[in-house]
């Protein structure tokens, strides 16, 4: 006999523009939540009545394992473990970023700085801080997960990828048996997840590649073979290559906003983020700026673009001596 593992999707709501976040609960001994929700009652009312619906008592969950510490993913993680003693499971990167010590905001303004936002934006980005509390494992039991790491069910097993880019210490989960991919931010249905700015949890003084971790990351999990994606917003979907394809033709096209904007001027990348997104306003800013920064970070790299620091601030102009001009010369 077979035993395969039960998946069950749980929508949660969110105060956030991303609109709800998907819980998965994995009904094999032990008991795991593949993320937890916001920290707020709605959020935890609506978790607990489904988790009931399904026959269980929040009581019940041993494990909670965290795709990356966003607020919309885990937030509730602490409050379930709390109320039910359960293992919280999340890679070391984003178990630093759970940390009170961690000021994640600030710990990002030297990047805004040599992006050039200038003094107001910087205080505006700023200003709006989360309306629900940072999230945090206090007082619970962590087990670190790292790539390639085994979670073992009665029913079957699944295996950790560590797919940053979004987020540093990013983890997917896949189930080889059923070939269902749990891809938290990673590979969602309709959007593509932002490069946000972050500093290497390793040598925190550098910026993370965020781009390029994630287009590695897109080829790992092309080389996987999966029958259903289980993203951390929105429906599940089969396909995953559609998804791959979709992602890689947005980032190509943004390289080529880049270099056109950069036809005979030389900008900073806020001003670049200004001109990519107008409208943009508060933490979004931040938001806008990561995904053109990460966007200059390889052209940079691939030779297309140099940049020159004037005031503290990088400028960066076309090479017109570019060997390579465009990404599809990679
Ligand atoms: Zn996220
Ligand atoms: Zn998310």
């Amino acid at each position: 006999m077979v035993q395969l593992l039960s998946v069950f999707q749980i929508i949660v709501p969110t105060p956030y523009a991303v609109g709800p976040v998907n819980v998965y609960l994995i009904k094999s001994d032990p008991l795991t939540l593949i993320d937890a929700g916001p920290n707020n009652a709605k959020a935890a009312k609506v978790l607990e009545g489904m988790l009931t619906s399904l026959g269980i008592n929040v009581k019940d969950i041993k494990r909670v394992v965290i795709t990356h510490a966003h607020p919309d993913h885990s937030g509730l993680a602490s409050d379930i473990a709390r109320k039910s003693g359960a293992t919280v499971l999340i890679h070391p990167w984003e178990l630093k970023k759970m940390d009170k010590a961690a000021d994640l905001m600030m710990e990002r303004l030297p990047y805004a700085i040599e992006a050039g936002v200038p003094q107001t934006v910087i205080a505006e980005m700023y200003g709006e801080r989360d309306k629900l509390p940072r999230p945090n494992v206090d007082n619970c039991k962590v087990e670190e997960l790292t790539d390639d790491d085994k979670i073992e069910f009665a029913g079957g097993q699944l295996q950790v990828l560590h797919l940053p880019g979004h987020s540093p210490g990013h983890t997917c989960l896949y189930d080889p048996e059923q070939k269902t991919f749990f891809s938290g931010d990673f590979l969602l249905p309709h959007i593509t997840p932002n490069p946000v700015i972050e500093p290497d949890p390793e040598n925190p003084g550098k910026r993370l590649p965020t781009l390029k971790q994630y287009l590695n990351g897109l080829k790992k999990v092309d080389d996987l073979k999966i029958s259903m994606v289980c993203p951390g917003h929105g429906g599940v979907f089969n396909d995953y290559r559609g998804a791959v394809n979709v992602a890689r033709c947005h980032h190509d096209s943004q390289f080529k906003i880049i270099l056109n904007k950069l036809n005979g001027k030389e900008l900073s990348s806020y001003e670049l983020s200004k001109e990519v997104y107008p409208n943009l306003h508060g933490w979004d800013i931040f938001l806008g700026l990561s995904e053109i920064q990460a966007h200059l970070d390889l052209l940079v790299e691939w030779g297309s673009v140099s940049f020159s620091k004037k005031n503290g601030v990088n400028y960066y102009h076309r090479d017109p001596h570019a060997a390579k001009v465009a990404p599809s010369d990679q």
